[in-house]
């Protein structure tokens, strides 16, 4: 099989050291394996996201001495089939319309922060059936009833350093700690990042997901959704964080951290490189 990573940052902001690291990493993994590299917008939050941040991001890439395979991938070219493909779990009954705050949801939809996995969803809006759903009413995922459809519980290989090994997903588990999670919302052409990122490791054959440990809490969600949708489970390879003189793990808002501001002050990519510890 041939080894195909992607790099799949959100143009929310600068790319940062954190970004940086973990492009490196994918891009040197795939071409030591003599793999591929891609490069995805995930850039499914229409408010948030802009083409100057995604420009600057390539530029950024380039300037580091990355190469991606084909052309790049945006998120935002595909919502409406994203959506289309929720179909066949409503027909199957393991989707329900949800009315709960905006607030909620959106704090599932949005990117994760560090330390915040699922907020578990305590399931006021379970009993209703997808003919109920009005305008603005979100989907969620009837997780008891998804896992019942599996054939035996779902599992997945991680070969980052702080969790290596196989992890099976076990029902009290998943019911406990991820619950009914937001998949999309009506009206408002949003899809959840890790929907959306699932479909999109399968359509692009990605064989490993390598990305930050921020990110391990949702590989079990990704996993069921794959299993639910009859996709392929990527091997999965979380790494360390880069993190700031405090220890704090750096976010978009680190502009000191940006990496048009290291080239603006004179770094060269080996500067970068040896910043992030490569
Ligand atoms: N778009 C996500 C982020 O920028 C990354 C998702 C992934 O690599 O699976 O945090």
């Amino acid at each position: 099989m041939t080894f195909r990573t992607r790099f799949a940052p959100s143009p929310t902001g600068p790319l940062h050291l954190g970004h940086a690291y973990s492009a490196i990493l994918a891009h040197d993994m795939a071409r030591a394996s003599g793999g591929e590299f891609l490069l995805r917008m995930e850039d499914t939050d229409l408010d948030r996201c802009r083409p100057e941040w995604e420009a600057q991001i390539v530029e950024d890439l380039t300037w580091l001495g990355l190469t991606w395979d084909g052309p790049i991938f945006r998120q935002s070219d595909k919502i409406a089939a994203y959506n289309a493909r929720l179909e066949p779990l409503a027909d199957r009954g393991l989707l329900y319309p949800c009315s709960c705050t905006r607030a909620d949801i959106r704090a599932a939809l949005s990117a994760p922060q560090e330390g915040v996995a699922f907020a578990v969803y305590p399931g006021t809006c379970r009993h209703r059936p997808m003919a109920d759903r009005r305008p603005g009413d979100a989907l969620r995922l009837n997780l008891a009833a998804a896992l019942d459809a599996l054939p035996e519980n779902p599992s997945f290989v991680e070969t980052g350093p702080r969790h290596a090994g196989t992890h099976l997903i076990d029902r009290a588990t998943a019911l406990a700690q991820i619950g009914d999670v937001v998949l999309s919302r009506k009206g408002e052409d949003i899809v959840a990042y890790f929907l959306a990122s699932a479909f999109d490791d399968a359509d692009q054959g990605i064989s490993h997901v390598i990305r930050g440990k921020d990110l391990f809490d949702f590989t079990p969600v990704q996993v069921i959704l794959q299993r639910l949708f009859g996709l392929p489970t990527p091997t999965y390879h979380h790494h360390r964080l880069i993190r700031d003189d405090q220890g704090k793990r750096l976010a978009k808002r680190d502009d000191a951290r940006a990496i048009v501001k290291y080239r603006a002050d004179g770094a060269t990519p080996q500067d970068i490189r040896r910043m992030v510890g490569l």
